[in-house]
């Protein structure tokens, strides 16, 4: 079937953050754009994030990035001094959306809907006359040496351009339309797309713990630990290890801490059912064991005939199900032996249960892997094999911390991309 030609200084495929970033900015540049989206709205996943609330960005970032993003941290080292935290700041209060901080440099909306950032993107995109397609899958992508042209073949037709944008997101969370297909697409186009992995997913822990006494999670369903110390054990190894918030819920556990874990899970399903992938947690993390332990001797000392679960949520501030979880029997202090006080210490200090399996794609917040950052040129965004393909956001090898990491990464990633996309369909125009 032959369909409807139509030329665009450059196309942008995917509608997510990074993509509509890219499409404002290159229009911004006075070139003509085309954003295609395989959903009937734009921005899916951004509605979803940060509970709805979407945590924009971090303040934090100038200054911690390199461990928040991992192995290839520094490929955004040029992105963000093109485009840090406080210019995304100033770039949303400019489409009228005020931000404020909460903890930890977290960013977000005053409005607190993560609707009012996604609807501010759509309408500065259509307020600088670029076309946004919704229902337009893209199928395929070829470069034609004949015209110098990328052939952009979606299900709304056949569009061509001078630059192409790849911003179809990662693998996770495939109900949002993340589903991968930008990877096949590099692929196609001799890219490499190093091993996916879900990062930043809730970690599903098995029934029991490790002595085979009742798990914690199923106790605790619900609780969250504000402060936690957490380590991944792969056959005894520590892999990684997180401090932070711990929510248990009833597969196991989640919140910021644990998930952050996640991206280090292994793939080798025998090490799960043989056991060997165990999580450690030490609800005590300020704490040495010698000074917790005299901590609880003293308080033991002063008050010998209370109870040793009240004792513990006094002396350390703990939640009632946590004292729940480590005492075994509500015995008055005086009454409590060496022994029974050490295991209880252990309990809160290295509480260790095994790891059912890797969670899956599907409920992973982020993807780890994709197109290999060796291949493009940080500082434009642009391949390193063609001329006039660029690509930002998740779908490249770049996953980062919960916080505002990753849409800062989107946002960044976003710019420089729709920028130098726009600057590179100049020059061709001018060459021809
Ligand atoms: C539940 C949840 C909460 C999150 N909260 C936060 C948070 O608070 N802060 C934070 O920094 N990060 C958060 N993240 C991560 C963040 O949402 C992503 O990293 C970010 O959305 C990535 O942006 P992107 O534009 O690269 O990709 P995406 O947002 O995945 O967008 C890609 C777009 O491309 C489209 N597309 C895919 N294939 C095609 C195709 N063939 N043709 C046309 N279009 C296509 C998709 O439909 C999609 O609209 C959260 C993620 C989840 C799942």
């Amino acid at each position: 079937m032959s369909m409807a030609r139509e030329y665009y200084d450059v196309i942008v495929t995917g509608a997510g953050p990074a993509g509509l970033m890219a499409a404002v900015t290159a229009s911004g540049e006075g070139a003509s754009v085309l954003v295609l989206e395989k959903n009937s709205e734009a921005g899916k996943k951004l509605l979803l994030t940060g509970h709805g609330r979407c945590n924009i960005t971090n303040l934090r970032i100038p200054d911690n990035f390199r461990e928040k993003y991992h192995e290839n941290a520094r490929f955004l080292t040029s992105a963000f001094s093109s485009f840090s935290p406080e210019e995304t700041r100033e770039f949303f209060l400019a489409l009228g959306v005020p931000t404020h901080e909460e903890e930890d440099g977290r960013i977000f909306p005053d409005s607190q809907k993560a609707e009012t950032v996604r609807n501010a993107l759509v309408k500065a995109l259509s307020e600088c006359g670029a076309v946004l397609l919704t229902e337009a899958p893209v199928i395929s992508i070829r470069w034609k040496d004949s015209d110098e042209m990328w052939e952009v073949n979606s299900q709304a037709g056949t569009f061509v351009s001078r630059s192409l944008i790849l911003a179809t997101g990662g693998a996770t969370f495939p109900a949002t339309g993340s589903t991968g297909d930008g990877y096949r697409f590099a692929r196609s186009l001799t890219h490499t797309v190093t091993p996916l992995a879900p990062a930043l997913a809730p970690i599903l822990l098995s029934g029991r713990k490790e002595d085979g006494t009742s798990a914690m999670p199923a106790l605790a369903a619900g609780l969250t630990l504000p402060a936690v110390g957490i380590c991944l054990l792969v056959e005894n190894k520590k892999v990684a290890c997180s401090e932070g918030e711990l929510l248990f819920t009833h597969q196991g556990i989640s919140g910021p801490a644990a998930m952050a874990l996640s991206r280090k899970l292994p793939k080798e399903e025998e090490l799960y059912s043989s056991g060997n992938v165990t999580v450690k947690v030490d609800m005590l993390p300020d704490l040495s064991r010698e000074m917790a332990e005299e901590k609880l001797l003293h308080s033991m000392q002063a008050f010998p005939n209370r109870h040793m679960k009240r004792l513990l949520c006094e002396t350390f501030h703990l939640a009632e199900k946590v004292a729940e979880f480590v005492v075994e029997e509500d015995a008055a202090a005086n009454a409590v032996t060496k022994e029974e006080r050490r295991k209880i210490l252990s309990r809160l200090k290295e509480s260790s249960w095994k790891v059912e399996k890797r969670t899956s794609m599907d409920v992973a917040y982020v993807t780890s892997g994709g197109v290999s950052v060796k291949e493009i040129i940080p500082k434009t965004m642009m391949s390193r094999i063609k001329r006039g393909l660029f690509f930002c956001g998740e779908l490249m090898d770049i996953d980062g911390a919960s916080g505002g990491y990753n849409l800062q990464c989107a946002w960044s990633t976003g710019f420089v991309a729709g920028r130098s996309a726009a600057l590179a369909a100049k020059e061709e125009h001018e060459e021809n």
